[in-house]
């Protein structure tokens, strides 16, 4: 059954990584005051291709609730038709529409907030954005409660190292965001982390525990509220191996709240 889609106005595209080509997008949807989702959850936008053909998207927002409002991290696919659909619309001199459906999904934060390790590779990024700005607002109250909230992002290379400003000026300012960027295809000249995102997971969990011990066939109700969850975001690759490294350390498959792109 076909959804009822709505009309989203690209208010502002920005170039985040010339040579990933990879795209921030402020967007605005039509007619309404507010656009309700929970941080982390995802839309579906449609389009006809060249050959008439409808085709949807899902694209994780990239922002906290706001207004109308909501933002996207897309980068293109060679050879790819909506993520170059996307990189396609313009912003000037008025913006571009796209239609949508959504929110939709279950990549959200577990309530009450507890200690969380955000894992993210690429545009995984744009759901741990949408939990940070929810968590830590510019304008108004910090809602992470004193928990430690690590973000732990790895790309191949620095210029694809997306938001880096704004995670590391967050970093700054709550001592309880620790952020860790790595960098599997440095240049010589790179200083940083280098390597995959999982070795400094586990560096995490190694300091901070969190492995619960607990079979995972225990009934729903039989099992403790833990204090803390992982949040992984972007391939699939990436998720199994991160999956694989937290279950091998003793954490329960409710403790690892995932995402999978591909
Ligand atoms: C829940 C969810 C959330 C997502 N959120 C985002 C997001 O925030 N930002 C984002 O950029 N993408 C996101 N994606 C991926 C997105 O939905 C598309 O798959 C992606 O933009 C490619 O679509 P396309 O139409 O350009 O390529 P297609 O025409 O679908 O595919 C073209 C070719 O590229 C391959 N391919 C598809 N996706 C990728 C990829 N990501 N990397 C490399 N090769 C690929 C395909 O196997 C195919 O061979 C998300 C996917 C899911 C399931």
């Amino acid at each position: 059954m076909a959804r009822e889609t709505r009309t989203a106005r690209l208010l502002k595209k920005t170039c985040i990584s010339e040579s990933a080509q990879c795209y921030h997008f402020e967007f605005a949807i039509e007619g309404v005051e507010t656009f309700d989702f929970h941080p982390g959850q995802f839309i579906s936008t449609v389009a006809v291709d060249p050959n008439g053909k409808t085709q949807t998207r899902a694209y994780s927002i990239a922002s906290a609730p706001s207004n109308n409002r909501f933002e996207l991290c897309v980068n293109r696919v060679e050879g790819g038709f909506f993520s170059n659909h996307l990189a396609d619309l313009t912003d000037m001199p008025v913006g571009g529409t796209l239609q949508v459906h959504g929110p939709y999904g279950h990549f959200i934060l577990q309530q009450p907030v507890t200690d969380a390790i955000f894992v993210a590779t690429g545009t995984g990024i744009a759901p741990m954005r949408g939990f940070t700005q929810w968590l830590f607002p510019e304008d108004g109250p910090d809602r992470s409660e004193g928990k430690e909230i690590w973000l732990v992002y790895g790309t191949r290379h620095e210029s694809e190292i997306y938001y880096a400003d704004y995670f590391q000026q967050l970093a700054a300012k709550h001592p309880n965001f620790h952020y860790v960027s790595t960098l599997s295809r440095a240049q010589e000249a790179w200083t940083g982390n280098r390597g995959y995102v999982q070795q400094y997971v586990e560096q995490i969990v190694d300091v901070r525990g969190g492995g619960a011990n607990i079979p995972d066939d225990t009934p729903k109700d039989q099992l403790p509220a833990f204090s803390i969850y992982t949040y992984i975001c972007g391939l699939n690759n990436m998720v199994s191996a991160v999956r694989t490294m937290l279950a091998e350390h003793g954490w329960h498959k409710k403790q690892i709240i995932f995402e999978r792109y591909d």
